[in-house]
């Protein structure tokens, strides 16, 4: 017997738009202020009391108790505001605010799950409130580019579920974040005495794998359709190949960063004019990001009618010795090893700039955290290559970024199709507005996430997540192709997660994954009628109440 059950998810109880028949019906009557309010005039209040917040911080945590205290005028106010409010309840902030974890924590909002509660983990679900259809775990020992930050990296799986919601409608309380207290190897935690978590070293990585085997098989007992994605955990891989195939399990560091790179790249493929097969690519950077990117790429390749190997072999991947090759004398890594060339040469192609003149790519991706490493005399080079050529600077942050979007358009003349990892401005350029892309995760994880649930999936399969990439170049409306734009307006979230998820659900059903067989015979049309239909809109909530209470109230009911 664990005593009171304190539920601070889901409470929409109070809010000061529900009329006195439904403050009777919930029993919140007098316990809500009596002015009966709009949405508009809630949104004042709200926004009002964020701009009084002085630091990222405090508007933080004021959005949290915002969500605690009504749930759904939270998920208004970030439908509403998705451009200006992602940033505080996600990256960057989220980031401070997990630094700051053992400081500002005042009301659990998720599950923590510890080692010594192996065992147990089953009858410790029991104790969630709630239905879930969807999780998302770290052990916070990767949190963003911050480090290990033990149990503090909850902000983490919160954060990302309230995206989930905002923008693929995934209803509130059937998301549940859960951190794990493996232990921590950040020292100076283990000794901070408001650390939350047990102040144990980091488990080895056997303890990891039973421990996680036990959470997977405990977690698909409870709900068996459950959709389990990982996040920001040390090494991502090994929990990645044992778990997609046994559970409807998927890493967004991994592969959703792959499909929406792969989304980007396909628009801006198409609008650079060249046919698949004359594109070569360098690649600045060859650490699991840009290998993992890559690897995506290659399946495009493929589908454009390339063999595996012609694919393959369209990649020079630059790090921090040179030119990945064969002969160059140390070991590599497992994983720069796919792409490794035997075709240079002789030349060791040390400078960034040498292998270009002797490449002459369409492409140049920097996943090499070495910010402004394309320099104006790389990007002129480029510009000089090609009509329009291609040019992600993905490394996160902005400050690690291999150049800004002001100085891509500026050296090319404007030509530049553009994406990075971490937002740019706009930029004025003869007389025209350009707008940068960013390959931000959040435009594909939701509707992987909601495709999954609603087809029931039985795994995330590497074609599910293909699909969800594909969809993104599929979503963009024709203003967005005839501004030239790699990504659709952020603001239209919910629709574009509507594509993506219609993408997932077809491939799951391709692959014979799907459980709910039903959604097979619809239509494309219909199939995106039930999607809507399926999604939580905060904004029908009071409706929903209503119409609940007419019906207890009715006098057919008695
Ligand atoms: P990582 O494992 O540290 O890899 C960095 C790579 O860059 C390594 O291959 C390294 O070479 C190479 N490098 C370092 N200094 C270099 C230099 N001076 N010249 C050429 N290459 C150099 O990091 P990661 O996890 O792959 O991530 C890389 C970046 O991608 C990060 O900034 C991350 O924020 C970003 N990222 C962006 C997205 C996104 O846009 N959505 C998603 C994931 C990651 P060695 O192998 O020789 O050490
Ligand atoms: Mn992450």
């Amino acid at each position: 017997p664990l005593g009171p059950r304190h539920i601070t998810t889901t409470n929409g109880d109070f809010d000061s738009s529900y009329p006195a028949e439904v403050r009777q019906y919930l029993r919140t009557y007098g316990l809500t202020p009596p002015a009966l309010e709009s949405y508009e005039t809630q949104a004042q209040r709200c926004l009002a009391l964020l701009e009084l917040k002085k630091t990222p911080i405090e508007k933080y945590q004021y959005l949290t108790h915002l969500r605690a205290a009504n749930v759904h005028l939270f998920y208004r106010l970030l439908n509403d505001n998705i451009r200006d409010l992602t940033p505080i309840i996600y990256t960057p902030t989220v980031g401070e605010a997990c630094l700051r974890w053992s400081e500002i924590f005042t009301q659990p909002e998720g599950m923590y799950l510890s080692f010594s509660d192996r065992g147990n983990l089953r009858r410790i679900l029991d104790n969630w409130p709630h239905e879930v259809d969807i999780t998302v775990i770290t052990d916070g020992s990767r949190i963003l580019g911050l480090g290990d930050l033990g149990v503090n990296g909850m902000g983490i799986p919160v954060g990302k579920l309230a995206l989930y919601t905002a923008c693929a409608g995934i209803r509130p309380d059937a998301t549940l974040p859960i951190t794990l207290d493996l232990g921590t190897s950040n020292e100076a935690l283990r000794n901070d005495p408001l650390y939350l978590g047990s102040r144990r070293g980091k488990v080895t990585a056997d303890e990891e794998r039973e421990f996680l085997d036990e959470l997977m098989a405990a977690l698909t007992e409870k709900w068996p359709s459950i959709v389990i994605q990982f996040e920001d955990f040390k090494n991502p891989f090994p929990s990645l190949e044992r778990y997609r195939d046994t559970y409807t399990m998927f890493n967004d560091d991994i592969q959703g960063t792959g499909a929406v790179i792969l989304g980007g790249f396909i628009t801006a493929v198409k609008a650079s004019g060249v046919p698949a097969k004359d594109h070569r690519a360098v690649f600045l950077g060859a650490g699991s990001a840009g290998v993992g990117v890559a690897k995506q790429l290659v399946e495009y390749f493929i589908k454009e009618g390339l063999t595996e190997d012609e694919a393959r072999r369209k990649f020079w991947f630059v790090d921090s010795r040179g030119l990945v090759t064969n002969d160059r004398g140390d070991k590599l890594q497992d994983h720069k090893v796919y792409f490794s060339r035997d075709d240079n040469e002789g030349q060791q192609f040390q400078s960034l700039s040498r292998l270009i003149d002797h490449v002459k790519p369409t492409i140049l991706m920097g996943l090499s955290t070495i910010g402004g490493a394309f320099t104006p005399e790389i990007i002129q080079k480029m510009a000089e290559l090609n009509k329009h050529p291609i040019i992600f600077p993905l490394s996160n942050p902005s400050s690690k970024s291999e150049c800004t979007f002001e100085t891509a358009v500026e050296h090319t003349n404007g030509t530049v199709l553009f994406a990075s990892g971490s937002p740019f401005p706009t930029v004025e350029h003869a007389g025209k507005t350009l707008t940068p892309g960013q390959g931000n995760n959040m435009y594909v994880f939701p509707g992987i996430g909601l495709g999954a649930i609603l087809s029931k999936a039985v795994n995330v399969t590497q074609d599910m997540i293909y699909a969800s990439g594909e969809a993104l170049s599929d979503a963009l409306n024709e203003q967005e192709r005839a501004d030239g734009w790699l990504y659709p307006d952020i603001r239209r979230i919910r629709e574009v997660s509507v594509v993506v998820t219609r993408n997932v659900i077809r491939s799951a059903q391709g692959a014979e994954v799907d459980r709910e067989l039903s959604l097979r015979q619809l239509s494309d049309e219909d199939l995106d009628e039930f999607i809507r239909q399926r999604m939580y809109d905060p904004f029908n909530e009071k409706s929903a109440i209503e119409t609940e209470l007419k019906r207890l109230t009715s006098p057919a009911n008695g």
